[in-house]
């Protein structure tokens, strides 16, 4: 059951982020359009600081990080060989009466958000069955919360079914999944009990694959033969280029492409706001390797995950467990330097029955959102199966040659040499046949792969951190949202917002206010700090209002720095070691409300040491 306290503060998010323009419903005036959202101006700052924070730590910093730009809509054969056309879908379910399509799998995380499902946990509390008071309900408030249920539409045969099974000799006390999937259930069907319609209680189809794929054509033709689907992901261009780039970014494996950038997908219940959205934007790393028979051929032993934690700087003889541990590690390194912390985070490491066939471990970084502990970064190691199908489906090769490998392979005892190509042949037997080639066909593909990698050909493995930018920002917006209460000097309390984001993401990042509007001196020179300022980061100017109205205002908007202009700052300052000094200004830290005085002239230096 969703705690109630916990919709309040999505509430006040949601409204402080309308109140404030960071985020608006697309299409507003129109009556809003479902799981697509605009971001106002707080918000599209927000948002640019928080990819240009991945950028710059994704690829500029590093030596080993190239970026890729690549289109929205590509060839469909791309989606036919990711496999995104045959199963890139979610079960889905429609009622049968109010006709609404629900996703399967997340019935029973909508169930309880909706009045009637509440009222049904109040009538029964704690796995109580209060079947009279059930029927007064049916009767009354049920008609209009949920007209659809069986409950509602046949009180006496469903609540007779109910009775039969609590009064069972030996009966187990009833979940509260149970309790609702009887008042759904007035006659059984092949599965048994019914499971009810989230919105009206109605009864659901049982689940069929719905493609999530937003599809088009190109040119003026709809046809076969020009369907044309809005990237699901940003991850395929990146394999799809991954040649290119190879040649032209003198990179050598281990290195990785980075891309980020608009992703669409055909959700079939958009909801929790921006989390998940029909539209959002990704933030995706491909950090290609060598097969862990490569590294062995090259170093000798392929080096594994001693212990948890970071493993350190990168070393040549890295397999694919500590690289994808080192970009676990990274990834959560990259949260903490914009303000959320390894305390706000759960790592969810993927049990094996849940991973893709494909890879071999999938770890997700897990944000708690005022509506649950929800996904917001998944790190996948996904083998070499992404350039393998790529090199398949085009026919154009994928893999690279290393010279270093040809020569360390030849230089190997002939028993080692062997017992590695068959791990590599078995290797790629497996991934062959699991893509339904034909089985002699296959052995004697992955016989030519095990002799390639002899002569220091291979496919590279992927690691693969792919982070949501929505999510993100929504896990920015609830971490910072604090509320305080302040009481003044005639004891009147007043509550307000002050978002605590870190000062690299905050939207703004300084405001310059002169203490007062009318004081032409004061508001020359704050006006002229301001422009002086405006060009290295984002700054704001404010004239209006008293000098708390306007630091209010700013604690809302998250600007971590506030420089005032007063009239200390001409005739010097009052008391305190900097007695006397003129040219200063007062800077107010958001945080805690504390003010200190600094020169005009170290204010550039200062504020750039925090923000970047
Ligand atoms: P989920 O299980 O929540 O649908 P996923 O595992 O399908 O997510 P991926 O395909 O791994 O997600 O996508 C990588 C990241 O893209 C996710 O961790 C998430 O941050 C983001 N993302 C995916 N789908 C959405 C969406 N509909 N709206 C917003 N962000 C999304």
């Amino acid at each position: 059951m969703a705690e109630p306290k916990e919709n309040v503060l999505m509430e006040k998010i949601t409204s402080l982020c309308k109140r404030r323009g960071f985020i608006f419903q697309s299409s507003e005036i129109y009556g809003g359009i479902q799981g697509f959202w605009d971001y106002g101006p707080l918000g599209a700052e927000l948002k640019r600081n928080v990819k240009e924070a991945w950028w710059t730590t994704m690829t500029r910093l590093r030596d080993d990080v190239v970026g890729l730009e690549a289109t929205i809509i590509m060839h469909p054969k791309i989606w036919e060989a990711s496999g995104h056309v045959a199963t890139f879908a979610d079960p889905m379910s429609t009622c049968r009466q109010c006709k609404k399509l629900v996703r399967s799998d997340q019935i029973w995380d909508m169930i309880p958000e909706n009045a009637w499902a509440q009222a049904i946990a109040e009538l029964c509390p704690s796995g109580s069955v209060e079947s009279p008071r059930l029927f007064n309900w049916a009767k009354g408030k049920g008609k209009h919360l949920a007209p659809n249920l069986a409950l509602v539409r046949n009180p006496e045969v469903t609540l007779s079914f109910l009775a039969e099974r609590v009064n069972a000799p030996g009966a187990l006390p009833l979940t509260t999944k149970e309790l609702y999937q009887y008042l759904a259930t007035d006659q059984f069907n092949a599965t048994g009990l019914m499971n009810p319609c989230p919105h009206c209680g109605g009864e659901l189809t049982p689940p069929r694959p719905f493609n999530l794929m937003f599809k088009s054509h190109y040119g003026p033709v709809e046809s076969d033969e020009n369907v044309c689907y809005l990237r699901p992901e940003t991850a395929q261009a990146i394999f799809a280029q991954f040649k290119n780039v190879h040649e032209t970014a003198r990179q050598k494996v281990p290195f990785g492409i980075a891309q980020m950038g608009k992703a669409f997908r055909n959700e079939v219940t958009p909801r929790n706001y921006t989390f998940r959205s029909r539209e959002f934007e990704q933030m995706e790393l491909e950090f290609f390797i060598a097969p862990d028979e490569a590294i062995e051929a090259v170093t000798g032993a392929v080096a594994t995950p001693a212990a948890k934690g970071h493993p350190g700087e990168p070393q040549p003889n890295w397999g694919w467990q500590m690289w994808h541990q080192y970009w676990v590690e990274e990834r959560i390194k990259f949260y903490a330097g914009i303000g959320l912390p390894r305390t706000t985070l759960e790592e969810y490491w993927q049990k094996p029955e849940e991973l893709a066939h494909y890879a071999r471990a999938c770890v997700d970084i897990l944000f708690k959102f005022p509506f649950g502990t929800q996904e917001l970064e998944g790190i996948a190691a996904r083998s070499d199966f992404d350039l393998s199908q790529h090199e398949r489906c085009s026919g154009k090769p994928m893999g690279v040659f290393e010279e270093e490998l040809r020569t360390a392979f030849s230089k190997l005892p002939p028993e080692k040499q062997t017992a590695l190509k068959e791990r590599y042949y078995q290797a790629r037997l497996k991934y062959l046949t699991k893509m339904g080639v034909e089985v002699a066909k296959a052995g004697a593909e992955a016989q030519e792969d095990a002799d390639g990698l002899a002569k220091g050909q291979y496919i590279p493995h992927v690691i693969e951190p792919s982070a949501g930018v929505d999510r993100l920002i929504l896990a920015l917006l609830a971490n910072a949202f604090t509320e305080i209460t302040e009481t003044d000097a005639k004891g009147k309390s007043e509550t307000r917002v002050v978002m605590k984001f870190h000062p690299r993401i905050a939207p703004i990042k300084v405001a310059v206010l002169p203490l007062l509007k009318n004081k032409p001196e004061l508001a020359n020179k704050a006006r002229a700090i301001f422009e002086s300022l405006r060009p290295q980061m984002m700054a704001y100017h404010d004239e209006a209002g008293s000098i708390g109205r306007r630091y209010a205002r700013q604690d809302e908007a998250g600007t971590p720095f506030c420089v005032t202009v007063d009239f200390e700052t001409f005739e010097g300052v009052k008391d305190g070691p900097q007695a006397g000094v003129k040219d200063t200004v007062t800077l107010r830290h958001r945080d805690d409300g504390r003010q200190e005085r600094i020169a005009i002239s170290e204010l550039l230096p200062w504020l750039l040491a925090r923000v970047r």
